[in-house]
């Protein structure tokens, strides 16, 4: 066995980090970026010492059972640990850490691009000029929805919903949230708390979801919860597809209940929900909201951070389980 720790990495990550990784480890790299099966990770795992995963490799209870007991850190290169079941890695003596922060900022831009392309009918925009068919202009063609000057409502003031009410203070919007618990005053920072998510979704002109996937938010947006919403609302997903009841938001679209809609996340990924390309009041994106350079690179080497800390005998600072 070689003296440095065996790091599988699994999936092909941006070249700084695959440098550095390689100073610290003797690292098992995935230059074909193919994803792996559950099978596959129990077969890597009689391997490592430790594995860096995106959010494409699930660690279910299942495989977790399965996976040799060589493996002692899954340092993950995502905040989102919903693909790991927590509970089990607990239970084999597996740490897991994740990677907030670094990627708020750009899942918040992401956000604010949602909303306003959803607003501003931007998937229409743009496939009209993609297609040359571009031969009329009318004071009412491609009317959309402003976001100055509405009311807000963010679903979970985490470190993302944070960053994203932060942006829009420049659209002199008025936000609401509705998380788990009341931030701080200073987080705040004039936003106002709503303890139920109904009286949260009564008044949202525009809804950003940022929380968590978890059993308790699976489909926290069904049928009932969008006819809530004040007729004509916007709804952005830029936290995971799980939280939205995927053929309730087709219906409030379709039937114009809701505007539009900017999606980031889907239920099932990769490949989205075909149903929603028969909508044109859907602006979506592939799930793209830490896909920078600058992100990318600080998510990997937060997620060595955290791995070097574990093999140094140190407590990881980003520890899950
Ligand atoms: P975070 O800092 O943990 O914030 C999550 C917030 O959601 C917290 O304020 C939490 O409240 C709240 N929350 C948790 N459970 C809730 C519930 N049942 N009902 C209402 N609120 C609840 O996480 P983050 O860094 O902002 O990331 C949020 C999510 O975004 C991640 O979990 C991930 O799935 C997703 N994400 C997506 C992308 C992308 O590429 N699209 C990128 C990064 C992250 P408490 O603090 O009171 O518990």
């Amino acid at each position: 066995m070689s003296e440095k720790p065996v790091l599988w990495i699994s999936r092909k990550l941006l070249p700084a980090v695959e440098e550095r990784a390689r100073q610290n480890y003797d690292v098992r790299l995935n230059p074909e970026d193919k994803v792996f099966t559950g099978d596959e990770i129990v077969e890597m795992s009689k391997e490592v010492d430790a594995i860096l995963p995106c959010h494409s490799e699930h660690f279910s209870a299942e495989v977790v059972a399965r996976m040799s007991d060589r493996v002692k850190i899954i340092a993950n290169h995502s905040v989102g640990v919903d693909h790991c079941d927590l509970a089990a890695l607990k239970e084999k003596g597996i740490v897991v850490t994740n990677t907030p922060d670094v990627l708020s900022k750009a899942t918040a831009e992401i956000a604010l691009l949602l909303m306003l392309g959803a607003a501003r009918r931007a998937n229409e925009g743009n496939r009209l000029m993609r297609s040359g068919e571009w031969n009329h202009w009318g004071a009412m063609f491609m009317v959309g929805t402003q976001m100055t000057d509405k009311r807000l409502g963010i679903v979970g003031m985490g470190r993302i919903g944070q960053a994203f009410a932060k942006i829009v203070q420049g659209f002199d919007m008025e936000i609401h949230y509705y998380s788990r618990n009341r931030v701080a005053p200073e987080i705040e920072n004039g936003a106002i708390y709503h303890s139920e998510l109904d009286d949260l979704l009564k008044i949202s002109d525009f809804l950003s979801l940022n929380c968590p996937s978890t059993p308790e938010t699976y489909h926290l947006m069904n049928a009932e919860k969008f006819a809530l919403l004040p007729k004509g609302a916007v709804v952005v997903n830029t936290a995971r597809g799980t939280l939205i009841d995927e053929t309730a938001l087709y219906d409030a679209l379709k039937s114009g209940h809701i505007a539009a809609a900017g999606l980031d996340v889907f239920e099932t990924e990769p490949g989205g929900n075909p149903k929603f390309s028969e909508l044109d009041n859907i602006f979506m994106l592939p799930h793209i909201g830490s896909a920078t350079v600058e992100t990318r690179n600080a998510m990997g080497f937060r997620a060595l951070d955290n791995l070097d800390a574990y093999f140094a005998g140190k407590e990881p600072g980003d520890r899950v389980a």
